[in-house]
C-alpha cells in the first residue's frame, strides 16, 4: 500500500505541459494563449479579442488561470486583462518580470527575454523548446515600429533572437502568413513587410479604436 501511494504521488508530479493557441480574433487575427501546466493550472498570455472563446476553452478543459501575462502593452493584447483581473487572475506587470527572471508558476518556468523594437517594453516568453513572440516576430514578418517602437532596437532583439536555437517553435501574438513556425524559419521571413495597403487598413482601425475610447 505504501507503495501504491509512493507511485500515485510521484505520477502526480509528472505531467504534459500543453499549449493552447486561441485564434480570438480581436483587433487583426489576434492569439491568445494558454499554456497549462500542473493540476489543470493554466497561464494565459495577451487575454485580448473575443472572451467567449477564451472562457470555453477554460470551462471544457477544466482549467484553472492562475497568471496574465503581456507581450507587450498595445491595445489589441490587453483587451481581457481587467475582465480576468476581476475574476481574480493577477498580472505580472513589465516591471515585476524585470524583477524576477526566470520565475516558475504551475510546475512551468518561464524564461522572459527583453525584445525591444515593436514596443519598448516588447519582451518574448520562452517556455521549454517554445518562444511566444507577440508582436516581435511573426511567421511571415515583424511587427511595425510606428506605435512606440524603434527600429534600430528592434534590428538589435531579431539579431539576439536569431542567437537562439532555430528549432524553437514560435507562437507569434497575430495569424500574419500562419499560425506558428520554427524560430529559424520565422527570422528568415522577417524581412517580409506589409503592404502599403495593408498598413493602411491598420491605420484606419487604430484611428477608430482610438475614437472608440475617446
Ligand atoms: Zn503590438
Amino acid at each position: 500500500m505504501v507503495v501504491l501511494v509512493g507511485v500515485i504521488n510521484c505520477l502526480s508530479y509528472f505531467f504534459v505541459m500543453q499549449i493552447i493557441q486561441l485564434n480570438v480574433g480581436g483587433f487583426d487575427n489576434n492569439y491568445s494563449y494558454l499554456i497549462v501546466g500542473e493540476n489543470n493550472e493554466a497561464i494565459l498570455i495577451d487575454p485580448t479579442g473575443n472572451k467567449e472563446v477564451i472562457e470555453k476553452t477554460i470551462k471544457d478543459n477544466n482549467l484553472k488561470v492562475v497568471l496574465q501575462l503581456l507581450t507587450h502593452d498595445h491595445f489589441d493584447h490587453t483587451e481581457l486583462v481587467d475582465y480576468f483581473k476581476e475574476k481574480g487572475v493577477p498580472l505580472k506587470s513589465f516591471e515585476d518580470l524585470k524583477k524576477e527572471n526566470p520565475f516558475e508558476i504551475a510546475g512551468i518556468k518561464i524564461k522572459t527575454l527583453f525584445t525591444p523594437g515593436h514596443t519598448k517594453d516588447s519582451v518574448c516568453f520562452k517556455v521549454n523548446n517554445n518562444l511566444f513572440t507577440g508582436d516581435t516576430l511573426f511567421v511571415a514578418g515583424i511587427g511595425t515600429v510606428d506605435y512606440g517602437g524603434n527600429k534600430v532596437e528592434l534590428e538589435e532583439s531579431l539579431a539576439f533572437l536569431s542567437t537562439l536555437d532555430k528549432e524553437i517553435t514560435l507562437w507569434p501574438g497575430h495569424n500574419y502568413g500562419g499560425a506558428k513556425s520554427t524560430l529559424g524559419r520565422a527570422l528568415e521571413n522577417s524581412h517580409i513587410r506589409p503592404s502599403e495597403k495593408m498598413l493602411a487598413q491598420i491605420k484606419k482601425k487604430v484611428e477608430e479604436y482610438e475614437k472608440q475610447v475617446q
